[in-house]
């Protein structure tokens, strides 16, 4: 048994029975990491030596018989966006470089309280801002199954991680699709829990009315237990949610039988890759062999969704990220003259301080959100781009709820496109923005999604599947997507670029 080869699933099986060990299986993993890294950048940082500590005490409770959870000796890949006391949160980001964060995030805590293994920090684009990964300051991250193309973003690294075996379970944040999207784009499935059912304490803010932060892995039942171990209510997020969680994987096993799916004839139009399309019809029509109804529904505001989008969370961007000034965080300039182009006068030595921090701390899609942010938000521009897009928003959120009155769940793609090259949508932001379509109503919304492979293209690039529902309807689209993948095996291709 090559133990990189197996899922969580079967990890923790072979755990409980005595097959394997957590420390064989971190070992593993390391390995595999140590292999393939350099040519993938999943990860920013790998932390071997805190990996097997954990490993070695999971074990010994083990041999003690102490009661462990289910997720006890796995191992688990964190995106660089959430703290970790024991090593670096760089966000990606220059300005954030060896940051060593006083405290754990909540997730972290808990993933920890559940005897997860952490591996290490996965790449991502700067701060969570992009969809291909191609925004990190420590490098792009490659696709497992087309080393030319992108993993898709901002989970970029989590992603690449499951798909190239480095980890069988990941952590993301999608503040506008970065969860779902890089796992459709990489062939792993991805949750996007509803707004507040993850705690965000420790998640560094992007946009804090649209981040969440969800699992990713092989399965839809794996995706179930890691977020078991990490939702739930935190007093430190007045936004998470104090409602019970439920246990997420009591239902997988039931049938679809009456399951009402909806479809949206808008999201089959301009721009839909053909083989997608083909895929995503293929998926309505096992869902319907399975017992569900599929039904048409309308989001006549969803045109809408990525100039909302690209309104609301730049403003909140904007905000978030004033803290970064080389006095209360981040990197600060060093104080050697610079001549760069267009900042060579200040008002003050300490506004000199602030500018040539931030800009040499920030990359430049960065810098193109807090301009794009500042701009809406500042005053005789705040009624005409900020404060419409919040009624826009409204107008989304209402689309979805009409939409539940009659349906279940909503499903449709993930992405327009296959994964893209490296370099193709870079000089183009609108380009990479529209990326975005099928994604950014969900967490306009506060409602869940998840994504998961539905097939794959001719030249065997996966294509995603996306399900939306109600708020806190996290069990029933896990559900949904595991039925599926009990009658489908794409969660189970592997991808041979990397083979070794
Ligand atoms: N691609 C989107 C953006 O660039 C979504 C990012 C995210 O969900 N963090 O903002």
């Amino acid at each position: 048994m090559t133990l990189t080869n197996c899922s969580a699933a079967e990890l923790a099986i072979a755990l409980q029975k005595g097959e394997t060990s957590a420390v064989e299986c971190a070992t593993a993993f390391l390995d595999r990491i140590e292999a393939t890294n350099s040519t993938v950048n999943a990860f920013l940082t790998v932390d071997r030596e805190g990996a097997l500590a954990a490993a070695e005490a999971v074990d010994a409770s083990r041999a003690e018989g102490k009661p462990l959870g289910p997720l006890a000796g796995l191992p688990v890949a964190v995106k660089d966006v959430l703290c970790t006391t024991d090593q670096p949160t760089t966000c990606a980001s220059k300005m954030l470089k060896g940051y060593q964060p006083p405290y754990d995030a909540d997730v972290v805590e808990r993933l920890r309280a559940a005897g997860t293994v952490i591996l290490g920090k996965t790449n991502m684009d700067e701060f969570a801002m992009g969809g291909s990964n191609e925004n990190s300051a420590y490098g792009l991250v490659r696709n497992p199954w087309d080393l030319e193309r992108a993993p898709g973003g901002s989970s970029g690294g989590s992603a690449a991680a499951i798909a190239a075996d480095m980890a069988p379970l990941a952590i993301g944040s999608d503040t506008g699709g970065s969860i779902r999207q890089p796992a459709g784009l990489c062939g792993i499935t991805g949750l996007k829990p509803t707004y507040g059912r993850v705690s965000r304490r420790g998640l560094i803010a992007f946009s804090s009315s649209l981040d969440q932060i969800g699992p990713m892995a092989r399965s839809a039942k794996e995706c179930a237990m890691l977020l078991q171990a990490i939702a739930g209510h935190d007093p430190g997020d007045s936004t998470s949610l104090n409602t019970p969680v439920p246990d997420y994987s009591a239902d997988l096993e039931k049938p679809l039988q009456g399951l009402r799916i909806g479809r949206v004839a808008a999201h089959f139009g301009e721009g839909l890759d053909p083989e997608v399309a083909e895929h995503v019809e293929q998926t309505f029509a096992t869902y319907e062999a399975a017992g569900a109804t599929i039904h048409e529904v309308e989001l006549p505001h969803a045109t809408y969704g990525v100039p909302t989008y690209y309104l609301i969370a730049p403003s909140e961007a904007s905000s978030n990220l004033a803290r970064y000034d080389g006095a209360h965080y981040g990197h600060r300039w060093d104080g050697t003259p610079s001549d760069e182009k267009g900042i060579t006068e200040f008002d003050s030595p300490l506004v000199e301080m602030y500018c040539r921090s931030r800009a040499e701390g920030f990359g430049p899609e960065v810098k193109r959100r807090i301009m794009l942010g500042t701009y809406s938000l500042s005053s005789g521009y705040y009624d005409a781009y900020y404060a419409k897009a919040l009624r826009v928003r409204r107008l989304i959120r209402q689309d979805f709820s009409k939409a539940f009155e009659n349906v279940d769940v909503i499903g449709g793609p993930v992405s327009a496109t296959p994964a893209f090259k490296l370099g193709e949508k870079t000089d183009d932001p609108v380009a990479m923005y529209l990326v975005d379509l099928y994604t950014v109503g969900t967490n306009l919304a506060g409602i869940g999604g998840i994504s998961f492979p539905c097939g794959f293209t001719k030249s065997s690039l996966p294509v995603g599947f996306q399900l939306q529902g109600p708020a806190l309807s996290e069990p029933l689209l896990l559900q949904a997507a595991h039925q599926y993948q009990q009658a489908t095996d794409w969660h189970l291709k592997r991808t041979a670029a990397l083979s070794s």
